[in-house]
């Protein structure tokens, strides 16, 4: 059995994405000393740099307190760096600080430290010469060689591209030792004899230049590392600090332009009320929130020494240099010919991007160090490596040991393999109840309601990693409708009654939930509901119909909208009503669905009585219950993690799938590189879940925000998923398997049922970017918080 590399368990520790005080208060003086004195795009200036270094202690602030600095390390220069970037400008911090400042710190042959002093107060500033030609970033083979001689040594090669180099005192060249037999850093004083600069300016302002090492004499002193690892934490380091200056720079661009969009009228109207843009900005503010939760990971990653830290530096760079490379094009194009202009804030900030997108590694090569271990952030089949995922952390580590412990006990082989036929979106109620009950055993049906309604009391890190650890294992998928979506709702908005009747039935499973809010006239709009409810002394009469209601063939219950007002305006007088399924005047017709399976169902009702007493919140107000149900539908729970388990499942077939070559599809470096993009994409969404789900400090912020991010992403990725496991199938992918596919006569537990299954869940999953507010509708929503355009 190969054994994978996963991630390290720490990654997912909320606590280490908190800023402290301290790091908001630099942020803060830093934005403002740069907003006041600084334009985008403006040419380098000693004096401004010295006042970074002198006046605000910015430069020394990552060092240790004996250099000058506050021992803020990587997260304090990721602070830096993103405001640098957010003000457009092109400045050595990066190489100076952040690169050479902590390869001196780390030196472990001559440490240099009054050099150290001098960069924190601004007087020195050290060029990085690494790059040569066709190495772009890559950490060798070096053709800058540095022979040993009875001073030290004699470096002799040719680096290009050092930004910097032509005001730079110092130069920090790899180097290939050959005393060691592997690469070495030196400090080179750039006026020394042999060191020949041809200058010039890049199209961000900053000087560089080609610098050609002729036979340059060094002493041994000038020697600070030997080693291959010193090389790779100074390219990481490099790396890493171009991930968050992409992020100020696609923060700033993304708040000009859409500045711009409120501001410009064209046909009579802003350019911000063009729904087009509107949903591309959006699709822009989502760019940068993946490749921040990505970029965050990977500063942690460097800040604490983490074992796959160049995996997490390759997948945030891979993500902060694409995403920024469509958040600068999109901005120049939504400003039109404005943005083509030399002198506006948004050419400035793109010419910086362009550069910023060369430096180092560029995006592919990024991608192709993911590819090589593809299959990194993946459970693997045992479950001894599915724990060492996640947590180490005290709290939520002995629940994992015991969730685990039940998972091996309860998740019979025959849960599983039904849950691993599944084809539709959501779990069928013959193998969703029988989990249910097994998780009832324990009280651990619903892991997010208070403890007094029979939750578990966890908190959000235990409720996180109980989720993780039921997707990573593939267990079934609970009810939704009744346990995720009512009963917020019931616990809000319901009657002590009705929280009575009602939460310790959705616990047990004895009452299954249907959902009844769309209607044949009234799908995304869901306002132009017609389902009437008319008063009729302790009831409601109902008449008109519900269409696409998932398992009304199963359920004893519907929640429904229904019109109580016909006077009131669009989003009065509509209430929220429970009603039986099996009351009198209710007739369920089913709907096959493009699959060929029956998951809906269009409900009748022809003057159905509904006590009054099922009604919940106020009578024409529903509206807002009705909302408050969309956030739990969308957002949260099992749908993050499901990613990661459907991820494994397209590993799993890639593994049982023949390639051209006598080799297995998992083996195709093309199939590789796809698999590795979604896996930047499903890490992103799942870091972006851990810090908008389960970080205490961010749980406060809008809700229904959150609630759109995240469906937009987990339903788009979803289906990207799908993409990809539908190519590896090939033909396979067409075959019309029967009904009775699942029985055992018709495949053996030898076949790959994850591939039997494909077909079906790819024609389902459509549904996952339509059904709970279509995608479309999650942009429309979010471009009101994102762009404050009401
Ligand atoms: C398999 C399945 C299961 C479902 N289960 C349930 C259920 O259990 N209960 C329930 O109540 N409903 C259910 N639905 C219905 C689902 O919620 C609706 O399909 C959804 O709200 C979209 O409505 P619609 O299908 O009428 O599409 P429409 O609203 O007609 O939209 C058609 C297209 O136009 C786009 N569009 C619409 N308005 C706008 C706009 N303003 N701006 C831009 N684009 C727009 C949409 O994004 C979509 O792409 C289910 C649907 C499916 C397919």
């Amino acid at each position: 059995m190969r054994s994978w590399p996963i991630l390290p368990p720490e990654l997912f520790d909320m606590d280490l994405f908190e800023r402290t005080e301290e790091q908001d208060l630099l942020a803060a003086m830093l934005g403002r000393f740069l907003g006041d004195t600084t334009s985008p795009g403006q040419p380098w200036a000693g004096d401004f740099w010295r006042a970074l270094g002198s006046e605000l202690g910015v430069l020394a602030a990552p060092f240790p307190e004996p250099l000058g600095g506050t021992g803020g390390g990587m997260f304090d220069a990721a602070i830096v760096l993103e405001k640098l970037g957010e003000h457009g400008l092109a400045t050595p911090y990066l190489d100076t600080v952040v690169m050479a400042g902590r390869a001196l710190l780390r030196a472990d042959e001559n440490r240099h430290d009054n050099l150290l002093l001098a960069i924190g107060k601004g007087d020195e500033i050290v060029a990085v010469a690494h790059d040569e030609r066709g190495l772009r970033g890559r950490a060798g083979p070096l053709r800058t060689v540095a022979q040993a001689d009875d001073a030290g040594w004699r470096l002799t090669g040719l680096k290009c591209g050092v930004r910097f180099a032509p005001i730079a005192r110092y130069l920090l060249v790899s180097a290939h030792s050959e005393d060691s037999d592997g690469p070495g850093l030196f400090l080179v004083p750039a006026d020394r004899a042999g060191v020949t600069l041809s200058s010039y300016d890049a199209i961000d302002g900053a000087p560089c230049a080609d610098v050609l090492l002729d036979g340059v004499h060094l002493g041994r002193e000038d020697r600070i590392a030997s080693n291959a690892a010193a090389l790779s934490a100074l390219l990481l380091d490099g790396e890493a600090g171009r991930c968050c200056e992409s992020l100020g720079l696609m923060r700033a661009m993304l708040r000009t332009t859409a500045d711009y969009a409120r501001q410009r009228k064209q046909f009579g109207k802003r350019l911000a009320d063009f729904q087009v843009l509107r949903h591309r900005l959006v699709d822009l503010y989502i760019a940068l929130e993946q490749a921040e939760a990505l970029t965050e990971a990977a500063v942690q990653g460097l800040a604490r020494d983490l074992d796959r830290r160049p995996l997490l530096v390759a997948a945030a760079r891979y993500s902060a240099s694409t995403e920024l490379n469509r958040v600068a094009r999109d901005a120049v194009q939504i400003h039109g010919a404005v943005g083509m202009m030399i002198e506006t804030p948004v050419a400035r900030l793109f010419r910086r991007a362009t550069v910023l997108q060369r430096e180092g590694r560029d995006s592919q090569g990024s991608l192709s160090e993911v590819a090589l271990c593809v299959g990194a952030t993946l459970p693997d089949t045992h479950h001894d490596l599915l724990g060492r995922l996640q947590a180490v952390n005290a709290g939520a580590e002995a629940l994992r040991a015991e969730v685990r412990a039940f998972l091996a006990k309860e998740l019979t082989s025959e849960l599983a393999w039904q849950a691993d036929l599944e084809t539709g979106a959501f779990s069928p109620p013959h193998v969703s109840t029988a989990w249910q009950r097994r998780l009832a055993t324990k009280g651990w049906v619903a892991p997010g309601w208070p403890k007094e309604q029979g939750g578990t009391g966890w908190s959000p890190r235990e409720r996180q990693a109980f989720e993780q650890e039921m997707a990573l294992a593939g267990a079934p998928r609970l009810p939704a409708m009744g346990l995720q979506m009512l009963a917020p709702v019931l616990m809000r908005f319901g009657t002590a009654e009705q929280k009575a009747r009602f939460l310790p039935r959705i616990l047990t499973g004895d009452d299954f939930w249907c959902q009844g809010y769309s209607e044949p006239g009234a799908g995304s709009d869901l306002a132009g509901l017609q389902l009437r409810a008319a008063r009729d002394g302790e009831h409601y009469r109902l008449n008109g119909s519900k269409i696409w209601t998932t398992f009304a063939q199963f359920a004893n219950w519907i929640f429904v909208l229904a019109r109580t007002d016909t006077q009131a305006a669009r989003h009065r007088g509509i209430s929220f009503l429970l009603v039986p399924l099996d009351s009198p005047g209710i007739e369920v017709r089913p709907i096959i669905s493009i699959s060929g399976d029956h998951e809906v169902n269009q409900v009748f009702f022809d003057d159905v009585l509904v006590p009054v007493t099922n009604l919940v919140g106020d009578e024409n107000e529903g509206w807002e219950v009705a909302m408050y149900l969309l956030e739990h539908e969308r957002g949260v729970g099992h749908q993050v993690p499901t990613l990661v388990r459907e991820l494994a499942r397209l590993r799993s077939i890639a593994e049982s799938q023949p390639n051209a070559s006598d080799g297995s599809m998992w083996d195709d470096p093309l199939f590789r590189t796809s698999f590795a993009q979604l896996e930047v994409r499903c890490l992103a969404i799942r870091l972006i879940e851990v810090h908008r789900v389960y970080s205490p400090a961010r749980v406060a912020a809008s809700q229904e925000m959150t609630a759109s991010v995240l469906k937009l992403l987990w339903s788009e990725a979803g289906q990207e998923v799908d993409e990809l496991v539908m190519q590896t199938l090939g033909s396979f992918a067409v075959v019309d398997l029967p009904d009775h596919f699942r029985d055992d006569e018709v495949i053996t537990r030898d076949t790959n049922h994850k591939a039997l299954s494909s077909t079906r869940r790819y024609l389902n999953n459509r549904v996952l970017t339509i059904a709970g507010g279509s995608s479309e509708i999650q942009r429309t929503v979010l471009a009101r918080h994102i762009l404050d355009i009401g």
